[in-house]
């Protein structure tokens, strides 16, 4: 079904017109920074720097993407992965007949929380900004308009290089569940149980699942508790460890993610209740929200410890 071009083209703008505004900030910026200033000049706030390629030479545009703070606040770097992607749309939903894509849901979760990380003094490294994804598709990639299960864990392991490159000191992949039956709902997050630093993956597993369950019943849905799992029991990892998650196994997962880690699934774009909540962008915004709260009472929890 490619008829309904309307919210991928929106995003698309959207996308647009962020670095548009920033570029303007930035040159009114520079403008001010030449002009001859006297003894009270300079006082201006500084503007919020531009995103910048992690490692262009590796990434295509719009991937792995490293967004400064435009805000004051602690520092730290956080991985955000908007799940699926261009020929990967992932699962979906309709709601009065407008189909809901996973892929284009994700990714506007995973701006509306940058944005919020960014305020509160955070770098976030987002893997793919843009509908296309964030690693380089090699030729072939894509059979019968589908993305091929060796170029889809090629892309995963390039969206766990994207957050090693990055030093994340976090990362969060958003995704949404699914099920052939539709009343099938609620609230999962999934979580990496035996490596060094599983008690930390739980940790901010369980952070994000309060954070986001929180978040959806003050905005009229509370959803059901399916609680945080092991990563191996969700649909995304397909009986094993999930890529961005997992630890090494050779030839299957060379270079793990470095960091902890955790895929939220905040609702299940099958449900017509669920999918309600999520399927303006009020709702991708409140779970924006949810995700950069949850990760940073994590941090700071961090902090403390
Ligand atoms: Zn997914």
């Amino acid at each position: 079904m490619r008829t309904r071009r309307g919210p991928r083209r929106a995003l698309e703008a959207a996308v647009v017109a962020l670095l548009a505004a920033a570029s303007l900030v930035l040159g009114v910026a520079s403008q001010e920074e030449r002009a001859p200033s006297g003894p009270r000049g300079g006082a201006a706030a500084a503007p919020a720097p531009d995103p910048v390629a992690v490692d262009p030479a590796a990434f295509p545009p719009g991937g792995c993407l490293r967004l400064p703070p435009s805000g004051p606040g602690p520092a730290a770097t956080v991985a955000l992965d908007a799940g699926h992607g261009g020929p990967d749309p992932g699962s979906e939903g309709t709601v009065d007949g407008t189909v809901h894509r996973e892929k284009e849901l994700t990714l506007a979760v995973a701006r509306a929380a940058a944005e919020r990380l960014r305020a509160r003094g955070t770098t976030v490294v987002l893997t793919r900004s843009t509908d296309a994804l964030g690693t380089p598709l090699a030729r072939g990639a894509v059979q019968d308009g589908a993305l091929t299960t060796d170029a889809s864990q090629r892309d995963l392991l390039g969206r766990v290089r994207c957050a090693n490159l990055a030093r994340a000191d976090a990362l969060v992949s958003v995704h949404f569940n699914s099920f052939a039956d539709a009343e099938v709902g609620g609230t999962e997050t999934l979580y990496e149980p035996e490596r060094s630093f599983a008690a930390q993956n739980r940790a901010l597993a369980q952070s994000l699942q309060t954070a986001i369950r929180t978040r959806l019943t003050a905005a009229g849905h509370a959803p059901l508790d399916r609680g945080i799992a092991d990563d191996s029991s969700g649909a995304e990892a397909g009986g094993g460890h999930l890529v961005l998650l997992g630890p090494r196994i050779p030839s299957y997962i060379d270079e793990p993610s470095a960091m902890p880690g955790a895929l939220v699934e905040p609702l299940f774009l099958t449900n017509p209740g669920d999918l309600a909540a999520v399927a303006d962008p009020a709702g991708t915004d409140a779970l924006g929200e949810a995700v950069a709260t949850g990760v940073t009472e994590f941090l700071d929890g961090a902090k403390r410890r």
